[in-house]
């Protein structure tokens, strides 16, 4: 079974990676971000609440997005392995994601983290559109669509997201490095801490990950 966490900078390629490893692995890909971004559009109090923090570039507080990620974990489908994107992201989230994996009888196999230097991030993430559909990322130099902002598989026009403007990014680069890096130490010293290098392209990450043989 394939149980994952990835863990990596905004821009890292966390998304990317998924999208492609859960289809090889045919496992269920959970996105906090995606979740969130989810409950925005529908307009739940949830989404409401996560927005004002999305929208500054800072964490969601810890107890809604356990919250969310503890109900995730409710459903069956976990149980065949998972690929956890985006979650956890502070300490205290990995500990509830310990104690939700527990009480669930399931085991986290590895911990990857995609290494990327600071530099690059930026001009990824500026580059960056989404579809709203089906959630298909690209990048307008690297990873473009076929036919200008329209998406490959759903025909979709992309969308850039709100928080991936230069103000937005450096936000969260922030955020990652004040609470989310100290999550590095934490697996580590769990010993299932595995690295790879996130800036090469979609496809060379993918053969990196097939070399850990997970
Ligand atoms: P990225 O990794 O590129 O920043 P995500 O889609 O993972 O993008 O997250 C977008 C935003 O959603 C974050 O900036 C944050 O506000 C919120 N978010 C997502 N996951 C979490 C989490 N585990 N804890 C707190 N906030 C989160
Ligand atoms: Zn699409």
């Amino acid at each position: 079974m394939r149980s994952v966490v990835l863990l990596g900078a905004p821009g890292s390629g966390k998304g990317t990676l998924a999208t492609i490893l859960k289809n090889s692995w045919n496992v269920p890909h959970i996105s906090t971000g995606d979740m969130f971004r989810e409950a925005v559009r529908a307009n739940s109090p949830m989404g409401l609440k996560a927005f004002e923090y999305m929208k500054a570039g800072l964490l969601v507080p810890d107890d809604i997005t356990i919250g969310v990620v503890d109900e995730r974990f409710s459903k069956s489908d976990v149980k065949k392995g998972f690929i956890l994107d985006g979650f956890p992201r502070t300490i205290k989230q990995a500990e509830a994601l310990d104690e939700i994996l527990t009480k669930n009888n399931i085991k986290l196999n590895s911990v990857i983290l995609l290494d990327i230097d600071e530099k690059l991030i930026i001009k990824r993430i500026t580059g960056r559109r989404t579809c709203p559909k089906c959630g298909a990322i690209y990048h307008i130099e690297n990873v473009p669509p076929r036919k200008q902002n329209i998406c490959d598989k759903c025909s979709s026009d992309l969308i850039q997201r709100k928080d991936d403007t230069e103000e937005v990014v450096k936000e969260r680069l922030n955020a990652y490095n004040k609470q989310t890096s100290p999550l590095v130490d934490f697996y580590r010293n769990k010993k299932i801490l595995v690295r790879i290098d996130a800036s090469k392209t979609p496809d060379k990450m993918i053969e990196q990950v097939e070399a850990l043989s997970l």
